[in-house]
């Protein structure tokens, strides 16, 4: 089911490196037609159905896919793949380094936290909210012993917890995370999906779906130096804001940010995230990205004098992970909106000669 077939994942999903780790590759030969300007940076989830990576990089001018789980970033697991024409040495981390561990992350947990459950990591975050009767049916079976559980009954609530990413929060008592909490794991500011004034199902579903901030600010970091006056972006589905805000927290300046979303609640958290920071470039906001026409994408580029990156996710509900809808794979409903993503990439590399 999964593509390593045609990719090979390097063992512990490092990419080209990840800090504290001896980094395997420091140099790679990119080809001649992905050399930028503009940069262009494209992610979407590692595990696919067979042979989607592979078409992906096709498009984008057989660029090799770095392949990173994000636990080497944060307490949570988040296996994505990126293909983008940046450099690779001399990247940093995002300062301050977020916590690495579940039980640093929420101290409060630690005096709860049993001896048998093993986990430092929390599994990729889903994207929706675990049910309370589960957590209550746990606890009850917990209550039955009074210490450690059998093994067998060991096992069945650790597969649980690993499903729902439960956390301890109190004698007997698992809990699963709340949006805010997520939102630190992966790297935003602290209710920064209050934003758009949604509902906590909605927050969930956006986090589930974002770029984990810390992991996609170290591929982003050599930027800096290169762009010390700031960037302009083209920021293709959008989401809560993820690109930008790494950006935003490298010290990287944005000048012109045209962001295209389709959802209006998420729209909305970018605007506001964007007048809480006090930004002082623009912010514009489209809808979709089928309707950012090339004679669009000149307007910005002439107006605004080109893109220095071009960034983003196309969906993956067609692809993986628990929010899949189906696994047609590229040419499904949402994931074919990648062509769209190559289409823009395209016309931007035209228009900028
Ligand atoms: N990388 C983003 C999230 C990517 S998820 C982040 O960091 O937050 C894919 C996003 O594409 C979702 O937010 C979804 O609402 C949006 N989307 C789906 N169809 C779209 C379309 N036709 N045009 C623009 N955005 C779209």
């Amino acid at each position: 089911m999964d593509d390593n077939v045609t990719v090979q994942f390097s063992r512990n999903m490092i990419g080209f490196g990840v800090p504290d780790i001896l980094r395997p590759i420091s140099h790679r030969k990119i080809p001649e037609a992905a050399v930028g300007p503009p940069y262009f940076y494209y992610e979407n989830v590692a595990y696919t159905p067979k042979g989607v990576w592979s078409k992906i990089s096709s498009f984008l001018f057989e660029v090799e896919p770095e392949f990173v789980d994000s636990s080497h970033f944060c307490a949570a697991a988040r296996k994505r793949g990126y293909i983008h024409n940046l450099p690779i040495q001399n990247r940093f981390p995002l300062k301050p380094i977020p916590p690495l561990t579940i039980q640093e992350a929420f101290p409060y947990t630690k005096e709860w936290w049993p001896s048998w459950d093993d986990r430092k990591k929390l599994n990729c975050l889903g994207t929706s909210v675990s049910s309370g009767k589960l957590v209550e049916k746990l606890g009850d079976i917990l209550q039955q012993f009074k210490d450690t559980p059998p093994k067998e009954t060991q096992k069945y609530i650790l597969y649980e917890c690993r499903k729902s990413n439960l956390v301890w929060v109190g004698k007997n008592k698992l809990a699963s995370l709340e949006p805010d909490e997520m939102e630190l794991i992966l790297g935003y500011p602290k209710n920064h999906t209050r934003g758009g004034g949604m509902n906590r199902g909605d927050r969930y579903k956006s986090l589930g779906n974002t770029f984990q901030v810390d992991t996609v600010a170290y591929h982003l970091s050599v930027l800096k130096s290169m762009f010390p006056e700031g960037v302009n972006v083209l920021s293709l589905f959008s989401g809560i804001g993820g690109a930008e805000v790494a950006l935003h927290r490298l010290g990287i300046p944005l000048k012109n940010v045209v962001s295209v979303e389709i959802l209006e609640v998420n729209r909305n958290i970018i605007r506001s995230w964007w007048e809480q920071t006090k930004q002082k470039g623009n912010l514009f906001e489209l809808k979709d990205v089928q309707e950012l026409s090339i004679d669009k994408l000149k307007h910005y580029i002439d107006s605004l004098g080109g893109f220095d990156l071009v960034i983003g996710g196309s969906p993956c509900n067609n692809l993986s992970g628990n929010n899949r809808v189906t696994r047609d794979g590229l040419q499904g409903e949402h994931s074919v909106l990648f062509f769209d993503y190559f289409r823009i990439l395209k016309d931007v590399k035209l228009l900028m000669g």
